[in-house]
């Protein structure tokens, strides 16, 4: 599905509270497929993030600061009307293990029955971080616990800031 000036962009979206390797592996192999790819944080405050919006934009930023093909955006919007605004027909989701699916497919119908140019695209995660989450990385990081592993340096930093040791 070709755009305007001939390059095919999708949009990875998603809440990123923060990134983590297994979102980063699916955004170094989707820009391999797609000629741009935006990846769009989403500002859902229902789900009462640990990082702002800004925070978790910078984050994504950092950490992919060395694929020139990758953009970082923002977005409080229903999916369809920021892609609509973008010029954006396709989307690229992740998908982990069977308990994504159900969602997931609920989410790509529901996309698609609002804007039937919308097609989702799903890259299975790399086995290694197939139980990884964001979740999972705040729950370690809040009891000080390592996540070396899970996520890129900067995050780990911020990590730190967010869940200081207490010094007493
Ligand atoms: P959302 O709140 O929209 O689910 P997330 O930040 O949790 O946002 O996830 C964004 C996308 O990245 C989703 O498609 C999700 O399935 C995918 N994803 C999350 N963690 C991983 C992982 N470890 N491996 C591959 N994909 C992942």
């Amino acid at each position: 599905m070709k755009q305007e000036h001939g390059i095919t962009i999708a949009v990875y979206p998603g809440s990123f509270d923060p990134v983590t390797h297994g979102h980063l592996d699916i955004i170094h192999r989707a820009a391999k497929v797609f000629d741009k790819l935006i990846v769009a944080v989403l500002n859902n405050t229902s789900k009462n993030p640990l990082f702002t919006l800004e925070e978790r934009m910078d984050l994504i930023r950092q950490a992919t600061k060395d694929l020139p093909n990758v953009e970082v955006d923002g977005f409080r919007d229903l999916m369809v009307n920021y892609m609509k605004i973008k010029n954006v027909n396709l989307i690229v989701r992740g998908l982990r293990a069977v308990s994504d699916f159900e969602y997931e497919l609920q989410m790509a119908s529901t996309n698609h029955k609002l804007n039937s140019d919308v097609e989702t695209f799903f890259m299975t995660s790399k086995p290694t971080y197939s139980y990884l989450s964001s979740s999972i990385v705040k729950e370690i990081a809040k009891f000080h616990g390592p996540v070396t592993d899970l996520v890129p340096p900067e995050v780990e930093e911020a990590l730190k800031r967010k869940f200081p040791i207490d010094q007493n």
